[in-house]
């Protein structure tokens, strides 16, 4: 397996999906050594795991695809990582992504835009901010990745790519050694060709880390576990399971494709004898401002010790020069353009003349999508400690919508279209990320999709062309579920 990531590594340079990746001499090493110690063992033993580049190790630069930190290599280890090591991963390299993770096609990166190609010629998005990640896995450069997503950054890069990849529910895996981009938001996710592989990285990486403040403590973890874990209660697999179909996802440009894609997912789960029911989620069409208020307040808080003095490249400039000015001139250099655009929208939206009709607003918005999650699930939110107004009986058990409004644009096109266009890809994404809930990307085919399988072979073998992504989306701590629903579709 190793030989044969090494060789599509060599083969899809092009597409631009690492910063920076491991000596084909160290990987083989590696390769033979985790086979004499375990021959046969499950993922991620001995198995090639690529790191999205903001994401801490100490074997290759941090970079998050930001000038300010092209020369950073961490002194440490993210906990995830370390937990990958210690279960016998090779970490690959590190993958290319937008900038900070603020980007929704990969092309704002200091490294250039990942290429996305399936189809000699015909160069496409390979969704955002993992970007790198998704192509890396798709393209069979490695068996699997980390990616992080605040507002659906592995899922959509995942859906453009005919890949799975899944958002676990917010606080399960660690974040120490992630670089912050929205704090509240940022969760790390795997992004891989199957659910098997994802299910063996979530079960490796779903640790209890003191080092995180926002991890969730064991006696929650075991509480969930009790209380809505699909394994652990096997009356969960005997029953048939309600399913529901969020009206509001039913947008008026949703593609046609990306339609009949997602009703093809929900004839499957109905003759397999699950049941479908509606439900209504209205604040849903607020969610995608309020997360634009939310992220870029959060990134222009946490961006700030990206002044070249604290952290990050410094500009040069005279010795002597007034730390304002070496500030400006560092940022200004160092930073992106759309990064630069995210902190100066978030200082206003902070500032005490905006803060009320924005921030506010937002802060309001998140907790209203989070109350309509509430309340059409069966299983109440395990993190509310008074009892909420949830379904019951008549709630549903998971969520399928589409995860992105359209197919994968051309690079071309996303690459001169206003920063708008591209926020709008998130619009399926973000409710979960605002409610903290676990939600997956699954590869369905396109009903008919055979006949538009193009002549020349694409480099992604078993679905490109034929499939578009549906998102499955479960209450907080119902993880094994929303896996579970995976495994039945795929
Ligand atoms: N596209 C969204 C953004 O730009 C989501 C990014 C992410 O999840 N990291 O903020």
């Amino acid at each position: 397996i190793a030989k044969e990531c090494l060789a599509n590594q060599s083969k899809h340079v092009r597409l631009n999906a690492f910063i920076s990746r491991a000596s084909q001499a160290s990987i083989l090493a590696r390769a033979s050594a985790a086979q004499d110690v375990a021959p046969g063992h499950w993922p991620p033993h001995g198995q090639l795991i690529a790191i999205k580049d903001n994401i801490c190790t100490t074997d290759f630069p941090t970079t998050a695809a930001s000038g300010t930190l092209k020369n950073f290599t961490s002194p440490y280890d993210a906990t995830v990582v370390k937990l990958l090591r210690d279960a016998g991963a090779i970490i690959a390299g590190k993958t290319n992504m937008d900038e900070f993770g603020m980007g929704s096609h990969s092309i704002h990166s200091h490294f250039g835009a990942v290429r996305h190609e399936e189809e000699e010629g015909t160069v496409l998005s390979a969704g955002g901010s993992s970007g790198g990640s998704a192509v890396a896995v798709s393209s069979g450069q490695c068996t699997a990745a980390l990616g992080t997503d605040t507002g659906g950054s592995v899922r959509l890069p995942a859906a453009y790519t005919s890949i799975v990849g899944f958002k676990p529910s917010y606080g399960l895996l660690s974040r120490w050694g992630v670089i912050a981009y929205a704090n509240s938001l940022d969760t790390v996710g795997i992004i891989a060709e199957d659910v098997e592989t994802t299910k063996h990285l979530f079960m490796t990486l779903n640790k209890y880390d003191s080092q995180d403040p926002t991890s969730l403590p064991p006696s929650t973890r075991a509480r969930l576990g009790a209380t809505s874990g699909f394994n652990s209660d096997p009356r969960h697999s005997q029953r048939p399971l309600r399913i529901g179909i969020p009206l509001e996802y039913n947008i008026s440009d949703l593609h046609p494709d990306v339609k009949a894609t997602w009703k093809r997912a929900l004839d499957l789960l109905e003759l397999e004898g699950h049941t479908l029911h509606p439900v209504s989620l209205p604040n849903t069409r607020h969610a995608l401002s309020a997360y634009y208020i939310l992220a870029p307040a959060e990134a222009s808080s946490n961006l700030a010790k990206y002044d070249g003095v604290r952290y990050g490249t410094r500009a040069d400039g005279p010795d002597g020069t007034p730390t304002s000015v070496l500030f400006a001139q560092t940022r200004g250099a160092n930073l992106g353009l759309e990064v630069q655009r995210r902190i100066l929208l978030g200082a206003f939206s902070l500032s005490a003349q905006a803060i009320d009709n924005y921030f506010i607003q937002a802060q309001k918005i998140r907790r209203l999508v989070q109350q309509d999650f509430d309340r059409v699930f069966a299983t109440p939110n395990p993190l509310l400690s008074t009892p909420d107004t949830h379904a019951e009986d008549e709630g549903v058990d998971v969520i399928i919508s589409p995860t992105a409004p359209t197919p994968s644009p051309l690079l071309s096109t996303v690459s001169s279209q206003p920063p708008t266009s591209a926020y709008k890809n998130d619009v399926f994404t973000v409710p979960a990320s605002l409610a903290g809930l676990p939600a997956i990307n699954i590869p369905i085919m396109v009903p008919q999709g055979d006949k538009q399988r193009p002549a020349s072979p694409s480099y992604h073998s078993k679905y490109s062309w034929r499939t578009l992504g549906v998102q499955i989306i479960g209450q907080y701590g119902t993880d094994d579920l929303v896996l579970e629903v995976a495994e039945a579709l795929k």
